[in-house]
């Protein structure tokens, strides 16, 4: 990796399920640079049941994309605190070639680019049986899976035994229809972003330690991060 950037800013694809938002927070933390999960943005919206929250709960019920004519304003203000001076970790952002564009206008208005895209390639039937298997513990964000990483006690957090949650869209038929959105629609990006000579594929299969060592070896460890 370059010294010369002085920033780095990093887009994480892959299906919902891929661990991508595991592997998110993890190299946020080790990078020391803010993790922007849009769907995380969004669900905060919807707890805190605001006007923008109630108008965006349809779309994520159904696992549908929330239009990005809607979502954009939350992800501009976002991009503009000071806290993404150094960089940023895209987890959810972009999902379409539409938002691909868009991040495009605004990195070149601020004189960025884009250093990598980590694209976690996991198959969809283990995708099916994550998502559908995961409970999480609200107030920490802790996950679990009934089957590959079961909780001491049946629906209780392991540190704090307070209830688990399931997220409403991950029931089978969501899920399904949350597969079919990012198939059509960002997968298109894999190509769009090979092509561009950023693209770097791990296998999201892998154990969460071992994906996290593929991914920091193919970031590289930017100078000055
Ligand atoms: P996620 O937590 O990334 O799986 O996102 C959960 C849901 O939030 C998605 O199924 C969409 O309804 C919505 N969402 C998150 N990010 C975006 C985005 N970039 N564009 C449109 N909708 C999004």
């Amino acid at each position: 990796m370059s010294p010369a950037f002085r920033s780095l800013n990093l887009v994480f694809l892959g299906p919902p399920g891929s661990g991508k938002g595991t592997q998110a927070r993890i190299l946020s933390e080790r990078y020391r640079i803010p993790h922007i999960a849009t769907g995380d943005m969004l669900r905060e919206e919807t707890r805190r049941r605001t006007e923008f929250g109630s108008s965006v709960k349809g779309y994520m019920d159904k696992g549908e994309l929330v239009p990005t004519s809607v979502l954009n304003g939350i992800v501009l203000r976002r991009f503009d605190s000071d806290d993404c001076s150094r960089g940023f970790l895209l987890d959810g952002y972009p999902r379409n070639v539409e938002q691909a564009g868009l991040l495009d206008d605004l990195l070149a208005e601020l004189g960025r680019t884009i250093e990598r895209v980590v694209w976690f390639k996991t198959d969809d039937e283990l995708v099916m049986k994550r998502l559908t298997g995961r409970r999480t513990h609200p107030n920490s964000g802790r996950v679990y899976n009934l089957e590959f990483n079961p909780p001491r006690e049946d629906g209780l957090d392991d540190a704090t035994g307070e209830s688990l949650e399931q997220r409403s869209d991950d029931s089978e038929d969501v899920v399904r229809q949350r597969l079919q959105v990012y198939n059509d629609q960002t997968v298109p990006l894999i190509e769009l972003y090979k092509m561009r000579g950023l693209l770097v594929e791990v296998n999201g299969e892998d154990s969460v330690e071992n994906v996290t060592e593929a991914a920091m070896k193919a970031v590289g460890s930017p100078v000055g991060l």
